[in-house]
């Protein structure tokens, strides 16, 4: 007899394996990136086709298989029904999705730290759903840019500068440099000498560090005064940064295009 297990988990993505059944791509909380066949799904009125829709967390009863686990019992915990219902949102909660099925591979997450990443975007789909502006939107999605960054050690040190080590907290004006090859921050001294990179404002570096440092559901004191120029300012640093460490040349970017979030 097949073994079975039962397991959290929120759907990314889903495709036809055949007529009948498809193939969903969801992270689970206690196994991380997993697939597995949902059977019949593609039927008009299955139950399970429309529990293994993008972005929906359902509690799941799986058969292991050789290559794939199977579906066998799906009941959903939350649809996030609000996210389907604005474009913007749909839009953010793909990038995440994606973000999370090119990062949350074994090749960059080696921790296991499976359940801390479940919750956070479990949480990020909690907020994007109820987020009353694309300001909003912006800012969820930004900050499950840094805390995801984060729990997968890739995080960026917004405060110090990666050559001489010094604290750059105290520059409030002007701007450092966001260095390439380094992948790090350097002082206003250092960039100098330094040619490929982004000069970033310390305003916004400070507001970055910021959300690094604060939980995810925590108000800063910079939140209301970003603004939407501002906060699509971070959000494209934070993009660059991260398809800069990626080395799989994600499709992170295509699913921006086509969205023309950029
Ligand atoms: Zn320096």
């Amino acid at each position: 007899m097949k073994k079975s297990f039962m397991t959290e988990a929120i759907n990314l993505k889903n495709y036809p394996l055949n007529d009948n059944d498809s193939i969903v791509v969801m992270f689970s909380k206690t196994k991380g990136l997993m697939r597995a066949v949902a059977k019949g799904a593609k039927r008009p009125k299955s139950k399970l086709g429309a529990r293994i829709q993008m972005f929906i967390a359902n509690q799941l009863m799986l058969l292991e298989g050789k290559n794939l686990d199977t579906i066998a019992q799906a009941q959903s915990l939350n649809t996030f029904s609000k996210i389907r219902s604005d474009l913007d949102k749909i839009s953010y909660s793909m990038y995440i999705a994606e973000l999370v099925n090119t990062f949350c591979s074994n090749d960059y997450n080696k921790d296991e730290n499976y359940s801390e990443i479940y919750e956070l975007i479990f949480l990020a789909y909690e907020k994007i759903a109820q987020a009353k502006s694309k300001e909003e939107v912006i800012l969820y999605t930004l900050k499950f840019q840094i805390k995801l960054m984060n729990l997968l050690g890739w995080g960026l040190d917004f405060e110090y500068c990666s050559k001489c080590q010094k604290n750059i907290n105290e520059e409030q004006e002007g701007s450092c440099l966001y260095s390439y090859s380094l992948n790090a921050f350097l002082c206003p001294q250092c960039s100098l000498d330094n040619i490929s990179g982004i000069k970033i404002h310390n305003k916004i570096r400070l507001f970055l560090n910021e959300l690094s440092k604060t939980k995810y559901d925590e108000k800063t004191k910079y939140d209301d005064l970003a603004n939407f120029a501002v906060l699509e300012k971070c959000f494209l640093f934070m993009k660059k940064y991260i398809d800069n460490l990626s080395n799989k040349k994600t499709k992170i970017f295509e699913v921006l295009e086509k969205t023309m979030l950029v």
